[in-house]
């Protein structure tokens, strides 16, 4: 008789929705949490009059009522569709080009984009129609490969899928379309994914492209706290168990086979069945030790790299949006179309017009996200750790204050008065998200997506018995990925439970 058929190690969006699936199913679950709120990245924070969202610009999957998408499906699973409000944006994003102060608006939805941009790039009317068809078709056929498993999956049914889905997303868009603008538009959406097009799969692309055309970019009314509370919420309505600050310090193991877990504070909790959402790193290198780990699971360790993490300025205006001149929710800002460029920005401590960069102000969805007369903003710019661990420690807060100064400087291309209004700003960088996430670099994205290591290659079973990956090192980054990957590595161990 164990303690807890299972122990899910983080409370992020993969640890909270496998327990919360394994709990209304009547399966004795216990949540372990470092931190002392539920949600990982999707939480907030306060700072003066403002209660900041630390992470969600957009997620897919939702879809509306007349046209659900898997979300509302797995939400009405797991018991909290009922507690959600869904906050639906007008577009898809704003691509901001700086070198032109150049702005385009994509609308969400597949047939308008595809015309929108023919008006705006006659020369291209063909390419743009024959690349959308294809990623259209790309993305129905990994849905239907990769994640339905279609037994009868074969080069013949699928010749798209076959051809097209280890290229390079900018090997794609070099084949139908020749403008470098419209290239950067039709991409702008690897900064959700991690890295450039020409080191991203076209799937990958693909993939989020269309699902957020479908389902329509959206937020929640209190931000993606809200989401995590209640996720927290009906794992303890039906009987699951949740410890806050409380890290797993060990995973028990006999006979190559998990007998449960240590705390920090040394409560042997036994289990059958961990899921861990912490990182595969910390999984394998500090929950385990060497001898319990799969040489197969090491090699896949050696070979993959850790995906980048942010600088971010979390910022509270004293106005409205409008008065700073924001007119869309999500503000992608592109400096230059040289995709090895942007990449070693991202590898480098300064900031300039050449990064990838992003804000977004949810009071244009949501008047309510902040006090009355004022509104909320991040600003983000893609970074690895890497420099940041070479600043030394009493360089830290001034390396910290120079590059929200050129972050904001950067901004002002697009948003001139911007400074003038803001009441509070909170920075971080990725030695923030490593502190505050746990994870290796701060990312909050697992590893590197590159081409060899995208979804197709991911599994989320551990080959160690009893043992489970859920969330953003189990497959795709992002809250619809993370949150379905949790509830598939539910369904596998009830499979496990019921055999
Ligand atoms: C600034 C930012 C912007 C983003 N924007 C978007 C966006 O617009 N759209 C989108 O879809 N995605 C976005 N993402 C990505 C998305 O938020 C993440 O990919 C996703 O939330 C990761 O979920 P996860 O399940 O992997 O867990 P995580 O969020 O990484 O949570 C893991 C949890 O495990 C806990 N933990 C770790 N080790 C232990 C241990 N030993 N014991 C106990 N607890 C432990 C951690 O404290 C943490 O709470 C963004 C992320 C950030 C940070």
């Amino acid at each position: 008789m164990t303690d807890y058929d299972v122990i899910v190690i983080g409370a992020g969006n993969g640890g909270l929705t496998s327990a919360a699936y394994l709990a209304k199913r009547g399966v004795k679950v216990l949540v372990l949490e470092r931190h002392n709120i539920p949600g990982g990245s999707a939480t907030s924070f306060c700072r003066g009059r403002f209660e900041f969202e630390v992470s969600l610009h957009q997620i897919c999957g939702i879809g509306t009522e007349a046209a659900p998408g898997p979300l509302r499906n797995l939400f009405e699973r797991i018991g909290v569709l009922d507690k959600l409000e869904f906050l639906q944006m007008d577009d898809l994003y704003n691509f901001l080009y700086l070198p032109e102060k150049r702005s385009i608006t994509l609308p969400p939805d597949i047939g308008e984009v595809t015309s929108q941009l023919q008006g705006l790039f006659p020369a291209e009317k063909e390419g743009i129609r024959a690349y959308m068809d294809l990623l259209s078709k790309v993305a129905y056929d990994v849905i239907s490969v990769q994640y339905l498993g279609d037994p009868e999956a074969s080069r013949e049914k699928y010749p798209d899928y076959f051809k097209y889905t280890l290229k390079s997303s900018q090997e794609v868009l070099d084949c139908f379309i020749k403008d470098p603008i419209l290239k950067s538009v039709l991409s702008a959406y690897w900064g959700y994914l991690g890295l450039p097009p020409d080191r991203l799969s076209f799937s990958d692309l693909a993939l989020l492209f269309r699902a957020y055309c479908d389902f329509k970019p959206q937020h929640f009314k209190g931000g993606s706290q809200a989401l995590s509370n209640a996720i927290a919420d009906t794992i303890l309505e039906n009987g699951g168990s949740i410890r806050y600050n409380c890290a797993a310090k060990k995973i028990i193991m006999k006979n190559g086979a998990v007998q449960g877990v240590i705390t920090e504070t040394g409560d042997e909790i036994t289990s059958r069945f961990v899921v861990s959402n912490s990182s595969k790193i910390s999984t394998y290198h500090e929950l385990m030790d060497p001898e319990d780990v799969p040489e197969f699971i090491k090699a896949e360790l050696r070979q993959t790299t850790i995906a980048m993490s942010s600088f971010i300025l979390y910022l509270g205006f004293n106005a409205e949006p409008e008065e700073i001149g924001f007119k869309e929710t999500t503000n992608f800002m592109v400096g230059t179309t040289d995709n090895e460029l942007a990449y070693k920005q991202m590898k480098t401590l300064d900031i300039n017009k050449n990064d990838f960069s992003a804000i977004s102000c949810y009071n244009l969805i949501d008047p309510g996200f902040s006090p009355p007369g004022t509104c909320q903003a991040m600003a983000l710019t893609t970074k690895y750790a890497d420099p940041w661990l070479k600043v030394p420690p009493a360089q830290y807060t001034d390396t910290k204050y120079q590059c929200a100064d050129s972050l904001l400087s950067v901004m002002e291309n697009f948003f001139p008065d911007m400074r003038k209004y803001i009441e509070e700003i909170e920075i971080a960088t990725p030695i923030t998200f490593m502190r505050f996430l746990g994870t290796p670099g701060g990312t909050f994205y697992g590893f590197d997506g590159n081409i060899k290591d995208s979804e197709l290659f991911l599994p989320n079973n551990s080959g160690i018995p009893g043992l489970y990956n859920a969330g953003c090192w189990a497959g795709m980054p992002g809250f619809q990925p993370t949150l379905e990957s949790g509830v598939r590595t539910a369904r596998s161990i009830i499979k496990e439970l019921n055999a």
